[in-house]
């Protein structure tokens, strides 16, 4: 996982937000506008280098997706995080299982897909998962030229505050 540096919100999300302000917009609602969503996607892309947010997969038009870091069902009507920017990461999905188009919710998804769209349930992200964006500079792994093994670097852990 590499740090992620986003750009400014793409101005097609900005004035969707501002054109439904008085209204609570979800994501589902968001992807049927095209023009917004391609604009999301080409931007998350651009900034990733065309990479999965969390295992670095490439990324094309059949295994694409956009995870929200904080789930969807935490929204409310005071904090929409499934419309803030900040939120949002391209992410990939099994190669060829399915479109990102056609995906409704990641409920289609099986739990054990191998990719970084699975369901995240109620599981709310904590220090156990690292946001992509909020990655310290320090380097949280060691690797072991003994026997090839990539371990948490303890030490690196604990000067991030980050619980091994
Ligand atoms: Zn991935």
């Amino acid at each position: 996982m590499k740090k992620v540096l986003k750009s400014a919100e793409p101005k097609e999300l900005q004035q969707y937000r501002q054109r439904f302000s008085f209204q609570v917009k979800r994501w589902s609602d968001l992807k049927s506008n095209r023009a917004t969503f391609n604009a999301i996607r080409i931007t998350l892309a651009a900034d990733q280098k065309g990479l999965c947010a969390y295992c670095e997969m490439s990324l094309h038009d059949k295994n694409r997706s956009v995870d929200h870091f904080i789930p969807r069902n935490q929204s409310t009507p005071e904090k929409n995080h499934d419309l803030d920017w900040q939120n949002m990461l391209a992410i990939c999905l099994p190669p060829g299982g399915v479109k990102d188009d056609d995906l409704q919710n990641s409920q289609q998804l099986p739990h054990n897909s191998p990719c970084c769209g699975k369901k995240k349930d109620d599981f709310i992200p904590d220090g156990r998962l690292l946001n992509p964006l909020e990655l310290p500079k320090l380097r949280l792994f060691k690797f072991s030229s003994k026997d090839g093994e990539i371990r948490p670097d303890e030490m690196a852990c604990i000067e991030a505050n980050i619980s091994v």
